[in-house]
């Protein structure tokens, strides 16, 4: 991979599945991965069979050495979301840190505005 473009079509997504969940993307091209993911259900649907699949093989393995593989049966939910904070932060975009910051100060003010007022 290690296209400019962020778009992904469903053929290079569920290809490379495999590939994300062993974690050998780059950040960016996991982005774009999951970001694919989130809005499209066919690729959801393959990654979640296929992640399914692949934990009940570790878990086997695991079982066979007797080991402990914790890290792998981690919800896909919590991977994906794990993905994402990860491309969040490697952008350290201030601006959107400063902007969500004034939404939770509105949120809040809203919020205290409701319990105080009547
Ligand atoms: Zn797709």
């Amino acid at each position: 991979m290690g296209r400019k473009s962020d778009k992904l079509t469903c053929y290079e997504v569920q290809h490379s599945i495999k590939e994300y969940l062993q974690e050998e993307m780059s950040l960016q091209d996991a982005a774009a991965f999951v970001k694919h993911v989130r809005s499209c259900p066919a690729c959801r649907e393959e990654l979640e069979e296929y992640y399914a699949f692949s934990s009940a093989l570790m878990q086997l393995e695991a079982l066979e050495e007797g080991e402990e593989k914790g890290n792998f049966f981690l919800n896909i939910e919590k991977r994906l979301e794990r993905t994402e904070l990860a491309a969040m932060r490697f952008k350290n975009d201030h601006r959107a840190r400063r902007i969500l910051y004034i939404v939770m100060a509105i949120v809040l003010a809203a919020v205290m505005g409701v319990s105080m007022g009547v």
